[in-house]
């Protein structure tokens, strides 16, 4: 017997020959396979593998509408929501790995509820950096991050969440133009989607 014994993918059905292997609760996937598993959906959620079978048929068919997506928008500092009009259809990617890990591409019209998030943290609150370390912010100033949540409708996931800013913005000025800036993406991504969605708040 081989130090890792003779695994067959349950997805493909190769042997598994690398040390890389996925574990899924109907059993162990190859590396190429794991790739090609959303990056928005929990490996939990492969109890069976007829389950990981139509989610592989869903990936496939994923991939030929990445192969048409064109670009048209992007709005977003580090996750970028990346937007094709004339297809309707958007994805959600971080910049430097664009490609890495094939995105879902999402129909305008599956987006069935969108939140927006204002969260300001005022001076006199405790307030910890995205670099984890708490600090006192002046008098006067307050952090800020925006951000949104969209429901869609997939049989795959429910709710995806994208924060617009990189870095906390920290102002005295909600009519700073970087706030403002934010709060126009945030009002952009909204608008792409009021046709579609039943649903809106508001939440800062
Ligand atoms: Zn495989």
């Amino acid at each position: 017997m081989s130090l890792f014994g003779k695994k067959k993918c349950c997805s493909c059905g190769e042997n598994i020959v690398t040390i890389y292997r996925k574990k899924l609760p109907c059993g162990l996937l190859c590396e190429k396979c794991s790739h090609e598993i959303s990056p928005f959906v929990k490996s939990i959620r492969f109890t069976d593998t007829e389950k990981l079978r139509d989610h592989m048929a869903y990936r496939k068919e994923n991939a030929e509408l990445l192969e048409k997506f064109q670009i048209t928008r992007i709005i977003g500092e580090k996750t970028r929501i990346v937007i094709d009009d004339r297809n309707g259809l958007f994805l959600i990617a971080d910049c430097d790995r664009w490609s890495d890990r094939q995105p879902d591409v999402i129909r305008f019209d599956q987006v069935t509820g969108f939140d927006e998030y204002i969260e300001a943290i005022e001076s006199g609150d405790y307030y910890e950096s995205s670099k984890g370390i708490a600090t006192d912010l002046p008098e006067g100033y307050m952090t800020c991050n925006f951000s949104f949540t969209l429901t869609v409708d997939s049989p795959w996931f429910d709710v995806i969440s994208m924060q617009i800013n990189k870095d906390d913005l920290i102002t005295d000025d909600i009519n700073s133009s970087e706030y403002r800036e934010y709060k126009k993406m945030l009002a952009e991504v909204r608008e792409t989607f009021r046709p579609y969605y039943r649903s809106a708040r508001k939440i800062s």
